[in-house]
């Protein structure tokens, strides 16, 4: 039997909602490659509940006491004295979400004597040191596609907000005014504007096939190139490096994995090169932004707007720059985590559990280190020098 150790945020300020906005989810049957969603022997929970926080459990608690297991769910995580690092030593496996990472520090996974198996539930697994974990063994697995349509949302979402002012709008409206001049001098139509997208794996291509009907210019750099006819379709422009994409866009949108080649690329050089007056959405790693040269670059004009879900650390503590710079439309990390993205993970993660209890083999797509080397979709998103294994295509 396995002590299985779950972080997850804290429950709402008010209290497990008794109720919802909306009864039940749209039913989607499978990703946009193709791919099937998650398809667990069964689900231990209500899809459209909230399942990220603790009282929400994954809906994994009862199904795995009831297997036997001994089910340590918590969200105090932070320093020695927390609930996570009191009991990762006996831990055989530790799930955590993006949203509030548990961080697997190599210090820790020396510590982590009995730990086997890291699941992510969502996507990312950067809070984990996965060179820690390949040298120990561990398996490292996070479910794949399961939110990133709705990040990809997020991101044109707040692609908007930005060049049209939105927020300042809105608080405008709060506040009882009816100043229109006011609310109206910095908010632009996005039609015509050149767009940019820093890597177009999963949520990047969601995003500039979401925003192509809104007639702007497309431009992408990635490692690998798309095919001829995509880039035909979508009118995209291909650049070799993000050095050139920044060049001459309006808007950057940043979907690349936090690496050691894409932490603090967004600095003080980078964004100076930019157009004066660009906007940037990051929701994909807060730390390859330069924190402090973004709120420099909003200071100076140079930058319009930056607005994106990812912090670094999370939680953001209540003094973090970004939450105060001018021109910003940051959320905390929710992109991923609405009840729809939720319902998606949680089945994931339950059908990791379950291979992984039976011994039979955790699906490819989701397997990031394996049996002491990047697997799966690790080998192509986290290993030094990937293959074109045709992901693009
Ligand atoms: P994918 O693996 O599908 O896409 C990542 C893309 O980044 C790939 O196309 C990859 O290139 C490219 N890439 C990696 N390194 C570089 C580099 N140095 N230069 C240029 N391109 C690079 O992942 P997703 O689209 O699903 O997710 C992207 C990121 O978004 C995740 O890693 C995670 O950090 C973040 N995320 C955030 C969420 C949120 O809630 N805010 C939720 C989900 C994800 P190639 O494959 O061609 O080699």
């Amino acid at each position: 039997m396995a002590k299985i150790l779950i972080v997850l945020f804290p429950d709402p300020v008010g209290g497990y909602p008794p109720n919802y906005a909306r009864t039940g989810l749209p039913e989607i049957t499978a990703y946009p490659n193709g791919d099937t969603l998650p398809t667990p022997k069964a689900l231990g929970f209500t899809p459209g509940t909230l399942l990220g926080c603790v009282s929400g459990n994954l809906g994994l608690k009862d199904w795995l006491e009831a297997e036997g297991h001994t089910v340590v769910v918590t969200s105090d995580k932070n320093g020695p004295d927390s609930v996570f690092e009191r009991e990762l030593p006996d831990a055989d496996i530790v799930i955590s979400q993006p949203f509030w990472p548990a961080y697997l520090t190599a210090d820790l996974i020396e510590k982590a004597k009995k730990l086997k198996l890291v699941v992510t539930a969502g996507i990312g697994s950067d809070h984990t040191d996965l060179n820690a974990a390949n040298a120990k063994g561990i398996t490292v697995a996070e479910v794949t596609y399961s939110n990133s349509i709705g990040v990809a949302e997020h991101t044109v979402m707040q692609v908007l907000v930005l060049v049209r002012d939105f927020v300042a709008q809105h608080r405008l409206s709060v506040a009882g005014a009816w100043n229109i001049a006011d609310a109206v001098t910095r908010s632009y139509d996005l039609e015509g504007m050149r767009v940019g997208v820093f890597a177009a794996g999963r949520i990047g291509r969601a995003v500039m096939e979401r925003l192509a009907p809104f007639d702007v210019k497309l431009s992408y750099t990635d490692r690998f190139r798309l095919p001829g006819e995509y880039e035909e379709k979508l009118g995209l422009e291909y650049k070799e490096s993000i050095h050139e994409l920044v060049k001459d866009i309006d808007v950057l949108c940043v979907h690349a994995p936090l690496t050691d080649e894409t932490r603090g690329l967004l600095n003080d050089e980078l964004l100076g090169t930019m157009k004066r007056g660009a906007y940037i959405v990051n929701p994909a790693r807060g730390a390859i932004a330069d924190r402090d040269a973004i709120v420099r670059a909003l200071d100076s004009g140079q930058l319009a707007g930056y607005a994106g879900d990812v912090w670094e650390p999370q939680p953001a503590p209540a003094d973090h720059p970004w939450r105060s710079m001018v021109h910003n439309a940051m959320t905390p990390h929710t992109s991923g985590a609405t009840l729809s993205g939720q319902a998606r993970y949680a089945a994931g993660t339950r059908e990791i559990l379950e291979s992984w209890f039976e011994g039979t083999e955790i699906r490819p797509e989701y397997v990031i280190t394996q049996g002491g080397r990047y697997s799966g979709t690790g080998a192509h998103s986290y290993a030094d020098e990937p293959e074109n294994d045709g992901k693009n295509s």
